[in-house]
């Protein structure tokens, strides 16, 4: 099926074209630049930018993928999780586009959508697998069945996102926003066992408890007080160290736990999805221990990673060819849906 996906949870605004599994187009115009000088989103902001970028990302879209409008199976659109007024910009848009195109619309949850660009790649995803998915707002270990019909959460962060420590690390080294590509830079040539910080859950107590959940603020108070103490005693901050040694303790608990899960539940499979998968290091220890523990690694192209339509166009297809039924007109933007929750009714 012929499926557009209309992306507006955050602060990229995203509208992909699929058929089935193939990608034809995938167009983003991102607010970030705005909010930069803010230090992170500022949702007024964000969703008044979805308002003037949506008509002509649309417009562009159709375009690249060289359809029209009437030639579309159905229209999906991301209904939650997300800053509610954003949310709602791409709702609105994509509800006044199903009706006045008459097509079925399908209300998508934006992190099966992050799972599913995975599907982008052509290759079809084998079940069941673990994901991991790791984004500014989120942090979360799923087991997926189904992707459409069987995702469960085995575990999440308790408190800040991973994305979101990256984003606090870099501000606490006056390093600009985002801060994700400015540690990934600061980091090279720093040595990442300069300095241990803390691995959050890890300790055999907190194992016990949560062993699939997740913790960066402590994490984030090391590295500030850490730099305090050089700082007072008048010594130079070594930014290339505190970055990389900073990021090997996000990466190092992150990469440990999902393969955790994929041995405790015999899964030989692990799936990254989100826009912090764009991390390098991230990248290569996920490469380099799902090879030793004989697990089959999958990453969807940077490009898919960020926020983005196409994914949610994806998922669509994949409801439209399951024959499931569309999801009406009466659904909201729900800033809170569970990634439980694949497709709002
Ligand atoms: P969510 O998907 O949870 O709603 P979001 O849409 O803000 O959140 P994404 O767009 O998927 O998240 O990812 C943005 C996040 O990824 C930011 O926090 C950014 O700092 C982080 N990021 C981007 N590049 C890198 C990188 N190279 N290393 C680490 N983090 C990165
Ligand atoms: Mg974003
Ligand atoms: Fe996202």
């Amino acid at each position: 099926p012929l499926v557009l996906g209309i992306e507006t949870s955050c602060d990229e605004t995203g509208v992909g074209i699929v058929r089935g599994t193939e990608l034809l187009a995938n167009v983003i115009a991102s607010s970030m630049e705005e909010h930069a000088r803010y230090g992170g989103v500022v949702p007024e902001v964000a969703a008044r930018a979805h308002l003037e970028a949506l008509a002509p990302t649309l417009q562009r879209a159709l375009d690249d993928a060289g359809v029209s409008l009437q030639d579309l199976d159905a229209i999906a659109v991301t209904s939650g999780p997300g800053l509610a007024g954003a949310l709602m910009v791409g709702v609105g848009a994509a509800k006044a586009l199903a009706l006045s195109l008459d097509k079925p619309l399908y209300a998508v949850n934006h992190l099966v959508g992050h799972v599913g660009a995975d599907l982008l790649t052509g290759d079809d995803i084998e079940y069941p697998t673990v994901a991991l998915l790791v984004s500014g707002g989120h942090t979360s270990l799923l087991l997926v069945r189904d992707l459409i019909s069987d995702v469960e959460l085995l575990g999440e962060t308790i408190d800040d996102a991973a994305g979101e420590a990256f984003d606090k690390v870099a501000r606490l080294l006056s390093l600009p926003y985002p801060g994700g590509p400015e540690i990934d830079r600061a980091a090279v040539g720093g040595d990442p066992t300069a300095i241990r910080f803390p691995r959050g859950l890890s300790l055999p107590k907190d194992m016990a408890q949560h062993r699939y959940d997740f913790s960066f603020s402590g994490l984030k108070t090391a590295v500030a007080r850490w730099v305090e103490r050089e700082q007072d005693a008048g010594a130079p901050v070594p930014v290339a160290d505190v970055a990389a040694s900073f990021r090997e303790a996000v990466v190092d608990v992150l990469i440990a736990k999902a393969l955790a899960a994929c041995a405790d539940l015999g899964v030989p499979r692990l799936l990254l999805g989100g826009g912090v998968v764009a991390n390098a290091r991230l990248r290569a220890v996920a490469e380099e221990r799902c090879a030793a523990a004989g697990v089959e690694l999958r990453i969807p192209p940077l490009s898919l990673c960020t926020d983005n339509g196409a994914m949610i166009a994806a998922i669509g297809s994949q409801l439209v060819a399951a024959g499931r039924a569309p999801s009406g007109l009466e659904f909201g933007a729900d800033s809170t849906l569970p990634v439980t929750v694949v497709q709002a009714p």
